[in-house]
């Protein structure tokens, strides 16, 4: 078979790019390692993630709000079984919901590794490891990313596990280490509080979420330790772990100098993601590697190979599913000379704790860097009558603004539903909005989306109706 665009990966970078190129006219092949399409992103990552942090959710509700609201509960239980359960079919529906669209756009899909064997012919080898070849002009490649180890603690998917693992638990975890305060760590950690376990967080920085503006991690950090019990461990070095049976036993340096000794049941291990290349034949077709195993692109997302791109997890920017989804579409497009652009500075960053926690923009700490001048403006849910309605008072919504022109420079959240209302901002931005633009624009009462306006109206001359 002979193709105009071949995708190896069927990620959301992979799939969504072969839907384009299909879109564009292009004659289009996808190739899965897997037998599955969707990636990490749908089947180890966002979505299964995000169905337990639902479930999870639920239940906490159930134990210890639904009570002030008025409804009595009587021998709650978790069902762990059930909820892994329903997690594997929202999974699958996604899953098929992916074949169907390649069915629907006519690409034709390869279970099997995806290697070079030069510039144009790929060797597909499947399962059993029969192979076959196919010819094509160019080549997309959205291979992702795996999750790191650290060297002297090796992962045995038992008690020391990754976030892969802690997606398909079948049962609660009494104590729960977690090695780094990042996304996964904050996520899965929360999943396992909500149920019952104790969750403590070590952490090699001084905050979690550390690369998101300051003061989300340090409202985070209050309320996950007020209301999931978290216990966080800063500035600790992890040293090792034993796998005792039933216990694991973590050992860390902790800012003095001294070690001390974690003991949990399971230990989640997420301290950050590696770009995956295993097995491609990269050097058949002579593409050269970046820095820290990432495929080396340009602006324009093509590799040293003219007409072989890489895209998503495996190249360089955030690890994020929407992050490799535009540029799968910037790569389609370019392929048939459109001048699409992705402004990267706009790609929200979302943690889909309870609160969640969303960024996009500059951080205050950036501004600061840059020596620019700007306005900050904030409104805390606490004077939200939609947040105290549902009884979800934590945290706030902070605009930053340029001094002098007032455009939104970034916009920093944490509280309920804020992972939605990110796109706000970002259309906001991405139209050069000016605080006092949002400010002006109705927003429907009562909403959680009330805070942006209540926060853009504080940053513009602190004219916030609401505090
Ligand atoms: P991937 O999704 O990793 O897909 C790559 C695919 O390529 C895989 O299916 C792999 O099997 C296949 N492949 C690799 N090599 C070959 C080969 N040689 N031949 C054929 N196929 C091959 N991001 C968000 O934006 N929001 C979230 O809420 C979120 N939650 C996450 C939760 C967890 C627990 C994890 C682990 C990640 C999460 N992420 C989230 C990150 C997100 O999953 C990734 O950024 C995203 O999946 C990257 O997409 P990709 O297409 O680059 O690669
Ligand atoms: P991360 O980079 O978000 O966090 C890793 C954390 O581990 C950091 O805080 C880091 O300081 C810490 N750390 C690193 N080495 C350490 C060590 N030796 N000891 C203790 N702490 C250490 O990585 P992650 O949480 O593993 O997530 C991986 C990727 O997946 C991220 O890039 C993220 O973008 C993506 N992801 C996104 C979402 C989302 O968008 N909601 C959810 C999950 C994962």
């Amino acid at each position: 078979m002979k193709y105009d665009v071949t995708v190896i990966g069927s990620g959301p970078g992979g799939y969504v790019a072969a839907i384009r190129c299909a879109q564009l006219g292009l004659k289009t092949a996808i190739i899965e390692k897997y037998n599955v399409l969707g990636g990490t992103c749908l089947n180890v990552g966002c979505i299964p993630s995000k169905a337990l942090l639902d479930s999870s959710e639920h239940y906490h509700n159930a134990a210890h709000s639904f009570k002030t609201h008025g409804i009595e509960l009587e021998n709650l239980q978790v069902n762990m079984e059930q909820m892994i359960k329903r997690k594997g079919e929202v999974v699958k529906s996604n899953n098929d919901g992916i074949a169907f669209l390649m069915k629907k756009n006519k690409i034709d899909t390869y279970y099997g590794l995806g290697s070079f064997v030069n510039k144009n012919t790929i060797k597909i080898t499947d399962a059993e490891g029969k192979e076959q070849q196919i010819e094509t002009d160019k080549t997309i490649i959205a291979t992702g990313s795996k999750p790191t180890a650290l060297p002297f603690l090796p992962i045995d998917k038992k008690r020391i596990i990754t976030s892969t693992e802690a997606l398909t638990l079948t049962e609660v975890p009494k104590n729960l280490i977690v090695i780094g305060g990042g996304v996964i760590g904050l996520e899965l950690g929360s999943v396992y509080a909500r149920l019952g376990a104790k969750v403590q967080v070590i952490e090699y920085m001084d905050a979690i979420i550390p690369t998101m503006d300051r003061g989300l991690g340090k409202e985070l950090q209050r309320v996950l330790k007020k209301t999931l019990g978290f216990e966080f461990f800063f500035n600790h070095k992890v040293t090792g772990a034993t796998n005792e049976g039933e216990v694991v036993k973590v050992t860390a340096e902790n800012p003095k100098g001294e070690t001390v000794m974690f003991e949990g049941d399971y230990v989640l291990v997420s301290v950050g993601r590696k770009p995956y290349t295993e097995g491609l034949g990269l050097e058949n077709a002579g593409v050269q590697m970046g820095e820290r195993g990432m495929i080396a692109v340009n602006d324009h997302l093509e590799t040293n190979v003219p007409g072989i791109y890489a895209i998503g997890d495996v190249v360089r920017g955030a690890m994020l599913a929407h992050k490799a989804e535009e540029e799968g579409v910037l790569v389609a497009e370019q392929l048939v000379g459109q001048k699409p652009h992705i402004n990267y500075n706009l790609i929200p960053g979302v943690v889909y704790t309870w609160p969640e926690v969303a960024g996009v923009g500059f951080t205050e700490e950036q501004l600061k860097e840059q020596g620019r001048a700007y306005k900050s403006g904030s409104f805390p849910f606490k004077a939200s009558g939609r947040a105290k309605a549902s009884g979800d008072t934590d945290g706030f919504v902070k605009v930053l603004a340029d001094k002098e022109t007032d455009e939104i420079l970034g916009v920093h959240m944490i509280g309920p539903r804020i992972a939605d209302l990110i796109a706000e901002a970002v259309t906001a931005m991405e139209f050069r909005a000016s605080a006092e633009d949002v400010a002006r624009m109705s927003h429907a009462h009562p909403t959680f989306a009330e805070a942006m306006k209540e926060a853009c109206l504080a940053a513009t001359e602190n004219r916030a109706i609401h505090i």
